[in-house]
């Protein structure tokens, strides 16, 4: 029996059986407002071959005043009903099903002409929005219901309506933005009625015979949320409104609670899907923060929920359900939930991709087609770069060598995979080797590759990564220095350390210095302490006072830019680590200058005139001063006119991350 057994048993529906418990959870990729319907039919076709149940698209505007964003996709016209129904054929074609997500921004989109329940502006939006009146609801509701009637007329399976993360519907829910006191506002009766109505009318209109899926707010992560029991009451009155499924919605958008970063435990909010699943009489669909099928089994095997929502590991691969099945899970490539080039993609603007995927978004353009001439090729360095280049390439059928000189594959995963909050990146690691393993490529570990070793061989790739940056700042031989790569590995580390650059590093080396015990992402209870995320049966919006472990150490994190440190990290989770920082009371500086490292700690000025001096007592200084490139190797070549590729931190080191080096190398190889 496959280990995977209730993941991969069928879910009846009634009109329809899905194949197996695992749903594709809607993701905005910005696939469909690129206007290449061709593309979009790809990425999702590549998912269906993928053996998924169930995919739901992005969030389609039913309006323009809905739309998340001046000009969201919605099926507006008879030209987008034609776009999307070369999604839904190929996707059939494919064997899979597809629901299209109606998602109304209400007071969230991002637009002067934006509308909520009241004029109540949203904490993250420099837009008030308008009041609706009588009319003005009943064209929100019916614009919704077109919407769903043009989803069934494009061919998609079913429709999820968007009634969580705080968007339209979601506001109509709570006191602290709808201040109505029509039949609207008000009793929870009247507050619930918009979403409860818009689900009856859109059943009315699609028929019996088409899936339905309700996305429910279990727990909102505001101040004056919705109560458990309202949740309850809702879920019910969704049911017999006519749902298929409810699915289920993690925080709002405005909540200060991380919900599906990294640093968040797996399965961290699934005891409230389980909470549900006894209250309502259809199935319940559980979310954030599942990335495996072990856990996606346990979570349906213990009963928590009937079905399994993953969004993000569908980007880091599109064949996960068929793997699973195929009894090689251990070939998944995994979600960390980093958000570096999805949603921090989303967010700025650019097409989501994936970080372990760089093909996800871009199937169209980086097929994955067998070599015309197999070639030999050299990688040297296994660090992100050169594995992503060596397992494509093999891949691809060329015979690749990849030589290391460490005593381990990994290069800076392996510092990171050290820091609490990533975990994650240890799967990654794990996940590299056994496809290198599997994709037969030659490993030699501990192995310096010098040119003559790299002789014979058809291309040569360098990907000899970078070092440590030495900031030259001038220092007492008695002081206490210590790199960043050192520290991570555990080194000793005195009370108080001054560390110096406010790169993501520095701040990854600074939540290692202060975590005192386990990290919290591996223990859920302390997770939520650390968060302040209560039980919305005793607080309303489940928010409770986060109590933050005392921290291990007194850290001050410095920067020379006269700027807030922290600036530059990840649109959607630079604020996770600011916040997390100040909880455990690191010092940030900006602006200064670093005059001299003595025993008795740092001694700085700031600005350009070197006023102010002062000292930063620290028993040690840590220096995540940024990198540069190791190109030894590669000038070697060049002065013995051997050509070679260069890629990731060997080819630029400046602000250099596993997502650059990842793509770089998988692109290279793809070429080849
Ligand atoms: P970084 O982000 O470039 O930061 C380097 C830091 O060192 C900056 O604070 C810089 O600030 C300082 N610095 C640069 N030159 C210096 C000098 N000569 N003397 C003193 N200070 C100097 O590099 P990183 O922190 O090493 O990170 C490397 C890459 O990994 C980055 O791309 C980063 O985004 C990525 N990464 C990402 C994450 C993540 O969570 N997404 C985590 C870790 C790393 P000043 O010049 O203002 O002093
Ligand atoms: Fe997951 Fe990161 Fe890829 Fe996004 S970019 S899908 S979070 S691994």
């Amino acid at each position: 029996m496959s280990p995977y057994a209730q993941m991969l048993s069928p879910l009846d529906l009634g009109h329809v059986v899905l194949p197996n418990r695992v749903l594709m959870g809607s993701m905005h990729t910005g696939l469909e407002e690129t206007g290449d319907w061709n593309r979009v039919a790809e990425f999702y076709a590549e998912r269906a071959r993928g053996g998924v149940g169930l995919m739901v698209t992005g969030g389609m505007a039913p309006n323009r005043e809905g739309g998340v964003f001046p000009g969201a996709a919605g099926l507006f016209t008879p030209a987008d009903i034609a776009n999307h129904r070369r999604v839904t054929d190929r996707v059939h074609a494919a064997g899979g099903r597809i629901a299209m997500q109606i998602l109304h921004a209400g007071r969230y989109a991002y637009g002067p002409e934006c509308v909520s329940a009241s004029a109540v502006k949203s904490p993250i939006s420099p837009f008030q929005p308008r009041a609706l009146d009588e009319t003005g609801i009943e064209k929100q509701i019916s614009d919704i219901v077109t919407a769903a009637a043009r989803a069934r007329e494009a061919g998609y399976d079913g429709v999820e309506v968007m009634g969580s993360e705080g968007y339209f519907l979601n506001q109509f829910l709570v006191r602290h933005v709808n201040r109505r006191d029509d039949r609207w506002g008000g009793s929870y009766e009247n507050r619930m009625r918009l979403p409860v109505e818009v689900v009856a009318r859109v059943r009315a209109a699609v028929g019996r015979d088409f899936i339905l899926i309700y996305r429910i707010s279990l727990i909102d992560l505001v101040p004056d949320g919705s109560s458990w029991a309202e949740v309850v009451q809702l879920a019910r009155a969704i049911e017999a409104a006519g749902a298929s499924l409810l699915n289920t919605g993690i925080g709002w958008h405005e909540a200060r609670v991380p919900t599906i970063a990294t640093s968040v435990p797996r399965a961290a909010f699934t005891w409230l899907t389980a909470r549900l699943r006894p209250e309502v009489g259809i199935p319940v669909i559980a979310s954030n923060r599942i990335n495996t099928p072990e856990l996606a089994e346990s979570i349906l095997a213990s009963g928590q929920a009937d079905m399994v929502s993953m969004a993000r590991p569908f980007l880091a691969d599109p064949d996960f359900v068929a793997k699973a099945a195929a009894g090689r899970a251990d070939e998944i490539a995994p979600c960390i939930a980093c958000n570096q080039a999805c949603l921090d993609h989303t967010f700025s603007g650019k097409i989501s991709s994936c970080l372990v995927n760089p093909r996800a978004g871009h199937e169209t353009e980086l097929p994955v087609t067998p070599a015309a001439v197999p070639k030999a090729i050299a990688v040297v360095g296994a660090g992100p770069a050169g594995m992503a280049a060596a397992i494509t390439a093999a891949g691809r059928g060329h015979r690749v060598t990849l030589f290391e000189r460490a005593a381990e594959i990994g290069g800076q995963l392996t510092l990171a995979r050290e820091v609490p909050g990533k975990e994650e990146f240890r799967g990654l690691v794990g996940w590299f080797a056994t496809m290198i393993a599997r994709s037969g490529v030659t490993l030699r570990l501990g192995t310096e590759a010098v040119p003559a070793a790299l002789a014979g061989f058809d291309e040569v790739i360098i990907a000899t990564g970078v070092s440590a940056r030495d900031p030259g700042i001038a220092t007492d031989p008695r002081a206490s220095v210590l790199g960043y790569a050192e520290v991570l590995r555990g080194a000793r580390v005195g009370a108080r350390v001054a560390i110096v650059g406010a790169g993501g590093i520095g701040f990854d080396v600074a939540e290692y210095l202060t975590q005192s015990g386990e990290s919290a992402t591996l223990h859920p209870a302390e997770w939520r302490r650390e968060w302040g995320v209560g039980d919305p049966a005793l607080s309303p919006g489940g928010l409770a006072e986060p109590a933050p472990a005392a921290p291990a150490r007194a850290v001050t994190l410095l920067q020379r830019k006269p700027e807030k440190p922290g600036r530059k990290l990840g649109k959607t989770t630079g604020w996770i680590h600011r916040a997390q920082l100040a909880a455990r009371g690191v010092k940030m500086l900006g602006g200064v200058n670093y005059e001299r490292i003595a025993p008795e700690g740092l001694h700085v000025s700031f600005g350009a005139a070197r006023e102010n001096p002062t000292l930063i007592e620290a028993d040690a200084v840590v220096l995540c001063a940024g990198q540069t490139s190791n190109r030894g190797l590669a000038e070697a070549l060049a002065a013995l006119g051997r050509p070679c590729h260069i890629i990731g931190g060997a080819d630029v080191a400046g602000e250099l991350d596993a997502k650059r080096a990842i793509d770089q190398g998988t692109r290279l190889a793809l070429s080849l």
